[in-house]
């Protein structure tokens, strides 16, 4: 209770102390209540995973991103923008970013038995409560054993505010799980910090560009330059790049005209359910 007050009292709004507020209590029974059926959810797989495709301009889709969805237990999927920021700040992050690599490594194994599917990659999420476990990569070690998968296969997705956060646990952890074979791609990549040196630190493989930049493509000439650069600096520091949120032919043209041939976006795909997602492979 004293978690969620707290919680409650931080998001009502900065600066701001309100003392039975009834709007206030009426959140706080929600919350309460959205909490209790996270927890439950846990063990109750109410968990599912959508997968969203990734396409190369030459070689078709080359895997999926893997995201979140919860099918609250009063009905509906429940997209993770209303519940990870609570599952962040209860900690219950943890075991449902747990139940997520597991899920993932067991896909991929099966994908591994499967001459049409092995050269899939899936991205995960990873959130930072989750990586600065200290038994994080232990976890994602023994995921990929347990479930018998290809670490070369398993990229996480990263954000810079979760690197930066502590550079030198998040160099010592990737490094880490690099020598497993396991890639790492920079989520949301220009969002966040302007400091570029930590970059050339860390053992990344992928800038995936955020999709605010690709929105407005090709019409804004500032997100051009933007994301113009972005391509360039990956090129430069050896790492492929990826656009999210690819939504026209106008947008995916413009980016392979600039050096960026990958692509997530609806223009594709929408993340969809597993099934859905095999269905799209080609099936020779
Ligand atoms: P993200 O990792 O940046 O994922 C991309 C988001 O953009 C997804 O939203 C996806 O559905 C959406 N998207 C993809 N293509 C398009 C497009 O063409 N247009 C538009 N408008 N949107 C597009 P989603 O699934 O709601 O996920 C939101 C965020 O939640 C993710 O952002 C990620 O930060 C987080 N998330 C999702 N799954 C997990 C997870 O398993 N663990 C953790 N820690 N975070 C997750
Ligand atoms: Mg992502
Ligand atoms: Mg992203
Ligand atoms: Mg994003």
């Amino acid at each position: 209770q004293a978690d969620i007050a707290m919680y409650q009292a931080k998001t009502a709004g900065r600066n701001t102390l309100r003392f039975f507020d009834p709007e206030m209590q009426a959140n706080l029974a929600t919350r309460a209540n959205l909490e209790a059926a996270l927890r439950a959810s846990i063990t109750g797989k109410k968990f599912v995973l959508h997968y969203q495709a990734q396409i190369d301009g030459q070689h078709g889709i080359i895997g999926a991103e893997a995201l979140l969805r919860w099918r609250h237990p009063e009905g509906g999927m429940v997209p993770p923008g209303e519940f990870i920021p609570l599952a962040e700040d209860t900690g219950l992050i943890v075991p449902i970013g747990q139940w997520v690599l597991e899920s993932a490594c067991e896909q991929l194994a099966d994908w591994a038995r499967d001459p049409r599917k092995r050269h899939l990659l899936l991205a995960v999420n990873v959130s930072v409560r989750q990586f600065r476990q200290p038994d994080f990569v232990a976890s994602v070690h023994q995921a990929l054993t347990r479930a018998g998968a290809p670490a070369t296969q398993l990229k996480l997705e990263l954000t810079e505010s979760l690197v930066l956060d502590d550079i030198d646990d998040s160099i010592d952890k990737m490094r880490t799980l690099k020598e497993l074979g396991v890639g790492f791609s920079m989520d949301d990549f220009g969002t966040g910090y302007s400091s570029l040196s930590y970059l050339t630190r860390l053992p990344l493989d992928q800038l995936k560009i955020d999709q605010s930049f690709i929105r407005n493509l090709p019409d804004s000439a500032s997100d051009a330059v933007v994301v113009q650069t972005i391509i360039t600096l990956a090129r430069s520091l050896g790492l492929s790049v990826i656009a999210e949120g690819v939504e026209t032919e106008a947008q995916r043209s413009f980016l392979a005209r600039y050096g960026c041939p990958t692509y997530q976006g609806y223009l594709f795909s929408k993340p969809i359910e597993l099934a859905a997602f095999e269905a799209l492979l080609p099936l020779d």
